[in-house]
């Protein structure tokens, strides 16, 4: 459903990502790992057009990206089936719970109130906060409004899930009911792209995982390969740090 050759991406004269080659298969969990100012966040926000990149191919759901956002229709049909969840919530601070999930369905996809309404309730059921529905974004949790953040993506029917950091800004005791929710997605059959530093869901969900130094893919297997024989010996240096 992904498909990056040879991608190169620069911020000024900062080459961020280095001939990136990588594919994604419809129901695969990738998790990307690796140090502070590696590439991570850049690289999964290329994926749905939020950065630009200077050569090379990219390919999302049949839609081809060239360099330098060169198509709007694909951009735009890309947005519409890849979702994003970010450290930070982003949610509408004036908007109650239940219309921050129903207002992409009814702005984008032209859905009835009846439908949006009915869609926003079954994802907050299967987030577990049926019960938030109608309170404001500051009145929950952190991972309370995270789940929310989650429900919101779900809304548009995403076919390709994009995580950067979702359970970094939390309280620890919140970490894991996102993860769980995170968890089930991936158990449904949910292509997804994960930047996390929670190694141990990366061990038991991911399928593969990616390890990223200095803008290059330098290390990729499945996690217990990744993890217990890593081959690289930046990826041994940096799993020392963080296992
Ligand atoms: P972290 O783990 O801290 O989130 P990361 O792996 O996600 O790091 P990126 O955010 O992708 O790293 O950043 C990669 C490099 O690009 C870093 O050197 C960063 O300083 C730089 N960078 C990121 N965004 C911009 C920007 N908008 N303008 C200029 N440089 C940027
Ligand atoms: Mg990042």
């Amino acid at each position: 459903i992904v498909k990056m050759k040879g991608m190169n991406k620069y911020f000024g004269k900062l080459h961020v990502l280095k001939d990136i080659d990588l594919t994604v298969a419809k129901g695969e969990v990738v998790v990307i790992i690796g140090a502070s100012g590696s590439g991570k966040s850049t690289l999964i926000r290329c994926v749905n057009g939020l950065e630009e990149f200077e050569s090379g191919q990219l390919e999302v759901d049949g839609h081809p990206l060239a360099p330098k956002s060169g198509n709007p229709k694909s951009l735009a049909d890309i947005r519409k089936e890849v979702g994003m969840v970010f450290q930070q919530f982003n949610l509408f601070p004036h908007l109650t719970v239940k219309k921050n999930i129903m207002l992409a369905p009814r702005k984008v996809k032209d859905a009835s109130e009846t439908i949006a309404n009915a869609t926003a309730e079954r994802l907050l059921n299967r987030v577990g906060i049926a019960s938030q529905a109608d309170k404001y974004p500051s009145h929950l949790s952190g991972g309370q409004q995270q789940r929310v953040a989650i429900a919101r993506a779900l809304a548009m029917e995403p076919r390709l899930m994009l995580f950067d950091e979702p359970t970094s800004a939390l309280d620890p005791e919140m970490i894991g009911e996102v993860l769980d929710v995170m968890r089930e997605l991936a158990k449904e059959g949910m292509t997804m792209m994960v930047v996390t530093h929670e190694m141990g869901f990366a061990r038991e969900v991911a399928d593969r995982v990616i390890y990223i130094h200095e803008g290059q893919i330098v290390e990729q297997g499945k996690p217990d390969d990744v993890f217990d024989n890593p081959q690289n010996e930046r990826t041994q240096a940096f799993l020392s740090r963080v296992l």
